[in-house]
């Protein structure tokens, strides 16, 4: 304690003190609070070194002097000093909060106390007055306050324990609607929709963050016009330094336009199921229909064919050379249309059929591929390269779809080269095994390289080369079945090669 401190309070004869000693040693070793008596009439009696330090004054400067000197003008205009001691000496007691102005003029913000002091015959001789400095902390409130003030795009606010707003910011006044002066006080289930406040949502959030430290959610909320949106909710329970439950802090987001984004991406990926679900619906009755129809169509062909190899055979006398022109071509197209038939049915039964996938030789199907095909075809083909593998596919499709791949390439050359088609399996990477088959023939431009592997998709006249266009869709086809993957690489006149992929069995034991 500093010398020039004043240690002796001076006592206003009437107030009786036991221990006027022990008093004045404690009053005078506080120095975090001004404590000090006024008279009946407000002149100050007694000052400590906390009044001395935050007020300014010596004692022998204040002592007897009034004590709305501690006033500001604004205050005094209003005789707010009087009416403190009034308010004290009907009620015992006043608690204010507010600016106070030191010696030099200058403010702080005062926690005061005033506790009115009677004798025994109720006459009033006195009043204590403590008074705090808490200039920092209102400062840091007042701070505080406006940067949550100043934030507009979340709502922040507080409720009390039972979930009464007890602020409100500019952000919450901007989402909700309503003004701080005509929410604060009401509770916060008014937000809530009725549906929401009927199952106790808002007294849900509020124990679900009393019991976890914390609540977040997304959902509807109303806004003081009655329209409705959507919110992103985080509450916090506030608790003091004895862990005593005060309130909630709740911070409210408006995503609105967020929810309606995502609501509309779910809707689209909701309709686009639906449209796949459709689609695969009607080519599997598509499909249905093309082999029935496919199927049916053999016997009346078979018919037809019959009858006009019968006619050929045993009529040919006596018809003229225009006749049996005609009935050549009636020949020709049924058995073309038997080659479509039968192509069709193939590639409708890739589809409909089990494909149980097995350890299949590599050498063992290419073997029976090329055994399979015509002497004057098995000349042009060669096998190189050869990687002795098993794949895990179908035996029979996959001989299917290679037997499609060498005769076109054995097709598709010009006129005038000549055929040659090198069958080769290799392993570009780990797991695979590539069945590639390479020809030197016409090539295909690789705008057309896609679209070749769909049914009926041909890049040129049955004239120049015969052929129902199932072959390649029935490489894809098979091929995806056996969980495989294929290709194609070519350019025009060069020649192509045509690929899948299966995987190696080996590395999947
Ligand atoms: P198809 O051979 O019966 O016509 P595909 O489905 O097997 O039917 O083939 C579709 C089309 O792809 C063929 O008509 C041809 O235009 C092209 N194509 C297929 N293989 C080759 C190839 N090796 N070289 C050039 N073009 C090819």
């Amino acid at each position: 304690m500093s010398k020039n401190v004043v240690t002796t309070p001076v006592i206003v004869p009437e107030i009786p003190l036991q221990s006027e000693e022990v008093f004045r040693r404690l009053v005078d070793s506080v120095r975090d609070y001004a404590i000090f008596l006024l008279d009946p009439q407000g002149y100050v009696a007694t000052w400590n070194p906390g009044a001395e330090r935050f007020k300014g004054y010596k004692a022998h400067e204040i002592i007897g002097r009034h004590f709305s000197v501690f006033f500001t003008q604004r205050d005094k205009d209003v005789d707010k000093p009087d009416w403190e001691l009034k308010v004290a000496a009907e009620v015992g007691r006043f608690e204010d909060e507010g600016w106070r102005i030191r010696k030099d003029g200058s403010r702080f913000w005062a926690d005061v106390i005033i506790t009115c002091i009677k004798n025994d015959d109720g006459k009033v001789i006195g009043y204590g007055n403590i008074t705090r400095d808490l200039t920092e902390r209102h400062l840091a409130e007042q701070r505080y306050r406006l940067l949550i003030e100043g934030v507009t795009d979340y709502a922040i606010y507080s409720l009390d324990p039972e979930g009464n707003i007890t602020s409100w910011n500019s952000g919450a006044e901007r989402i909700k609607g309503y003004t701080a002066e005509e929410i604060v006080g009401q509770h916060f289930s008014r937000f809530y929709t009725p549906e929401d406040v009927a199952r106790g949502l808002p007294q849900e959030v509020l124990r679900i963050a009393r019991e976890e430290g914390h609540y977040e959610a997304e959902g509807w909320r109303v806004r003081k016009d009655g329209t409705h949106f959507w919110s992103s909710v985080v509450v916090t329970p506030l608790k003091d330094e004895a862990g005593q439950l005060t309130g909630f802090s709740k911070i409210t987001r408006d995503i609105t336009e967020r929810k309606k984004l995502i609501d509309e991406i779910q809707r689209h990926a909701q309709e686009l199921e639906l449209r796949i679900a459709e689609s695969e619906q009607t080519n599997a009755e598509l499909e249905a229909f093309s082999y029935s129809v496919s199927h049916d169509l053999r016997a009346p062909l078979r018919a037809v064919e019959g009858f006009s190899e019968a006619l050929r055979e045993e009529y040919s006398h006596v018809l003229d050379d225009t006749a049996q022109d005609y009935l050549q071509q009636v020949i020709t197209a049924a058995s073309r249309m038997n080659q479509l038939v039968q192509d069709l049915l193939n590639y409708s039964r890739l589809s409909r059929t089990d494909l149980p996938l097995q350890e299949v030789s590599a050498k063992g199907v290419i073997d029976r591929v090329v055994a399979d095909l015509a002497p004057e075809q098995k000349k042009c083909v060669t096998v190189k390269e050869f990687d002795n593998v098993r794949v895990v596919g179908h035996e029979a499709t996959l001989a299917q779809v290679l037997t499609n791949l060498v005769t076109n390439g054995l097709k598709f050359h010009a006129p005038e080269g000549a055929c040659e088609v090198v069958i080769s399996v290799t392993r570009p990477k780990k797991g695979w095994a590539r069945f590639s088959v390479q020809d030197h023939g016409i090539g295909i431009a690789p705008e057309h390289q896609q679209r070749i592997f769909q049914v009926f998709e041909r890049l040129h006249g049955i004239e120049e080369y015969p052929g129902t266009g199932v072959g390649l869709a029935i490489v894809k086809r098979g091929t995806e079945r056996m969980e495989g993957r294929y290709g194609v690489q070519s350019a025009v006149k060069q020649g192509s090669t045509f690929w899948i992929e299966l995987r190696t069995a080996q590395e999947n034991k």
